[in-house]
């Protein structure tokens, strides 16, 4: 067996959990190695999740990190105007507790203190595709936790707040980034206090963790730079959402239920997650929606429609929801900051400002941490560097794809499958699809491959690992039926 494989398999040894300490507990004050390294200050726009984490890892290195965040931010885990998508689902993936837990040392015990539901991959998962039926619930001996979005949200906004040189300022819209007068090296950031009072503040980096990346577009346009290219898949998913108790005589089988849709005939999704307060938060998403999901008995009705019976037999003696959310989500979208010859002196892009994805695939947010840590592995080159903000920016800008492109890459070609999709489909796209099927062919028989397409989908590896020749061997052992015109191993090279 490779050693890729093989680390694919240990994977969470590869990164074993540091030993907790007395600061990792919630709310204790927490005095970084605060250096000024990269610089005197730097400003975060967004107090989401890519900037909290974003704010984490640079109070290491600057002297102060300011977080302007247009909203008010509830003091405790509430629903919020400038993040509507709180109201649905919201799973945090392996891989996005594990960054998280790195740049908050014990981010992952206070949100299970808090109570986050903890579900063991894949034992409490009931994962269901059309093609192969449910996969086994093989316990693979890794934990990730469940809970609302606004309740990882605010334990990651303590967890923020408790360092010492971070200060979030709440009601702070930024309203632009001014362009570097000749010879400057601070950037200066507009923004109005409270709902009046027009302010600047001055930063040797600007992390412009918006959202829609708004800031940053509008600055390269006032200094007549190019904007990225973007690469956009069009999903027109709308998800209706419910929460519900869970019933006393709930299941205890799974803990999560993930349905699949079967493109090109059904494009309904279904995603249920436990929260901390006991409830289910289900959403039931469908591409190019004719009507929205608007009572309760609408909602049963879809998860009748679903490829299976799952959520619906869970549903159907539950406690009515009081209402049904819903959010429409038109297209992923990849902005290709990276791709420019540079980016104005000291701003970088973060989070969604540089790449939203389909959000059915519960990947936004950990993607978000995993670009912080990134920028944490960045920033210690980077303080050697003569001009440490370029060189920031120049690393952050030269990784960050071998970040975006695994989650890129599962979301987008699931979504593919549907011929409304909109976006170009890879020359080799039909035969991706059927090496998809045969992996999950081959998963429903083999441990091994089961737990490299998990290792994958948790953002734990890079989807290459997939392509390993161990992989390629499985396939066909377990998988005889032709399904490359050439056997894996010759097309897998190809590719
Ligand atoms: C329906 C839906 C379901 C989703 N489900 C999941 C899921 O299951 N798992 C998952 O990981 N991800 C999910 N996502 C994606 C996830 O919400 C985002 O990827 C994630 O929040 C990105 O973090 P961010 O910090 O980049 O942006 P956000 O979390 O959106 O934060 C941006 C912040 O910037 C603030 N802001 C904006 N403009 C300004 C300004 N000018 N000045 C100051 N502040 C400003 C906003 O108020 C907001 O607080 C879902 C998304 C949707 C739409």
């Amino acid at each position: 067996m490779t050693n890729l494989i093989d680390s694919a398999l240990r994977f969470h040894e590869l990164t074993p959990k540091r030993s907790p300490t007395a600061s990792d507990d919630l709310g204790m004050r927490r005095w970084p190695e605060a250096n000024c390294s990269l610089g005197r200050r730097a400003v975060v726009v967004g107090g989401g999740i890519g900037g909290p984490s974003g704010a984490g890892v640079l109070a290491g290195h600057f002297g102060e990190v300011v977080i302007l965040e247009r909203d008010y931010l509830p003091p405790s885990a509430m629903s919020r105007f400038g993040t509507p998508q709180d109201q649905h689902p919201h799973g945090l993936l392996a891989g996005g507790l594990r960054a998280l837990d790195e740049i908050f040392p014990g981010f992952e015990r206070v949100l299970a203190t808090l109570g986050a539901v903890p579900v063991r991959i894949a034992r409490d998962i009931c994962f269901e595709r059309a093609d192969v039926g449910p996969l086994p619930q093989r316990d693979f001996g890794f934990v990730t936790l469940c809970a609302s979005r606004p309740l990882i949200e605010s334990t990651l906004r303590q967890q923020v707040e408790a360092i010492t040189n971070v200060r979030l300022r709440r009601r702070s819209r930024a309203t632009g980034i001014e362009p570097l007068t000749l010879g400057a090296s601070l950037n200066r950031v507009r923004f109005i206090d409270g709902s009046v009072c027009a302010e600047t503040i001055e930063a040797d980096l600007v992390v412009d963790a918006s959202g829609r990346g708004a800031p940053t577009l509008a600055l390269l346009d006032s200094i007549g730079q190019q904007r990225p290219e973007i690469t956009e898949i069009g999903v027109d998913l709308t998800y209706s959402t419910a929460v519900v108790p869970i019933p006393d005589d709930a299941t205890d089988d799974w803990k999560i239920v993930l349905t699949q849709p079967d493109p090109p005939n059904l494009a309904l999704h279904a995603v249920l997650l436990p929260t901390e307060d006991r409830r289910w938060i289900i959403a039931i998403a469908e591409h190019n929606a004719a009507a929205w999901v608007d009572s309760w008995d609408a909602f049963l009705d879809a998860s009748r429609s679903l490829i299976t019976r799952t959520v619906y037999k869970a549903l159907r003696h539950a406690k009515p929801s009081d209402s049904i959310r819903h959010y429409r989500f038109p297209a992923s979208t990849w902005k290709h900051f990276e791709r420019l010859p540079g980016l104005p002196r000291g701003v970088l892009p973060l989070g969604d400002a540089l790449c939203r994805f389909n959000p059915i695939n519960g990947q936004g947010m950990s993607s978000a941490a995993q670009q912080a840590l990134l920028l944490q592995d960045v920033s210690r080159g980077a303080s050697m560097a003569p001009d440490p903000i370029a060189a920031l920016q120049a690393g952050f800008m030269a990784q960050v794809a071998s970040v975006l492109e695994t989650p890129w890459a599962l979301s987008t070609s699931a979504d593919l499958a549907f011929p409304a999709t909109r976006g170009e489909r890879p020359d080799n796209f039909a035969e991706t699809q059927q090496f998809e099927a045969a992996l999950f062919r081959t998963a429903m028989a083999d441990p091994l491959v089961h737990r490299t397409i998990l290792a994958v989908s948790q953002l734990l590896q890079h989807h290459r690992v997939l392509h390993e020749p161990e992989i390629l061997r499985r396939i066909e052992a377990v998988a005889p039926a032709p399904v490359f015109a050439t056997s894996p191993l010759a097309w897998a090279s190809a590719s």
